[in-house]
């Protein structure tokens, strides 16, 4: 695997003590640090794509939980793996919330690196959707030196198993999300286990792991005589 810089990244965020940000440029590079560098070509042609996989990628999913008792809207998986004291330093009070909403907090929760992981699996995977730009060679070399050779157009939703078209990204931008990322088991953030499906692919696989879902779907084809 690719050797990368890792220098430690200063920023103004107020979790900054629990885990440092780094620099994920190749080892040696010239220039300033940056801890999203194959990010770089989407944020200068669709900056929603590139804001799209660093959210889902570092932040818990936020449900449209408004009131206190509902919880943080969004948060960084890293700060989850903190204990309920550690979090009260950052405000944040677990023994206020809900049990179910506890629970979909912790499940959530991820180390810093497996979540840059995870980033760079979903680009890797945007850049093969149908439809999506060819990326600059620098980018394309350094995501394949991860996961191997893109193959352009062999993205499919990882529910349903069809294409997936990277043209449904502007109709998100128009208020409806129609790409989520997708866990094929819904309690693990790691590059292994995440891709992109449809949003009502999504939806049909709800809390299930992907093995359960097909078994399920599979008993109901059947007993439908299908
Ligand atoms: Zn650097
Ligand atoms: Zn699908």
């Amino acid at each position: 695997m690719l050797k990368l810089c890792l220098k430690t990244i200063n920023s103004r965020s107020k979790y900054d003590g629990i885990v440092q940000k780094r620099c994920h440029l190749p080892h040696g590079h010239k220039g300033r640090c940056d801890e999203f560098p194959f990010l770089r070509h989407f944020y200068e042609m669709d900056k929603s794509v590139a804001d799209k996989i660093k959210r889902d990628s570092t932040m818990t999913t936020g449900a449209a939980w408004k009131s206190e008792d509902a919880g943080p809207n969004r948060i960084l998986r890293w700060v989850m793996l903190l204990s309920d004291e550690e979090l009260k330093n950052f405000g944040l009070d677990m023994s206020k919330l809900k049990p179910g909403i506890i629970a979909k907090l912790r499940e959530k929760a991820a180390d810093y690196d497996s979540c840059i992981e995870v980033a760079l699996k979903l680009t890797w995977l945007v850049y093969q959707m149908e439809d999506a730009p060819q990326p600059p060679r620098a980018i394309r070399e350094y995501l394949e030196g991860f996961f191997g050779q893109m193959d352009f157009g062999s993205t499919v939703c990882e529910v349903c198993k069809l294409p997936i078209s990277f043209k449904l990204f502007e109709l998100a931008q128009r208020g409806k999300a129609e790409i989520e990322t997708c866990h094929k088991n819904p309690r693990l953030h790691n590059a292994e286990n995440v891709g992109f499906a449809h949003r009502e692919c999504n939806i049909a696989q709800g809390a299930k792991t992907l093995d359960d879902f097909y078994e399920w779907i599979e008993g109901i084809l059947e007993r439908s005589g299908h």
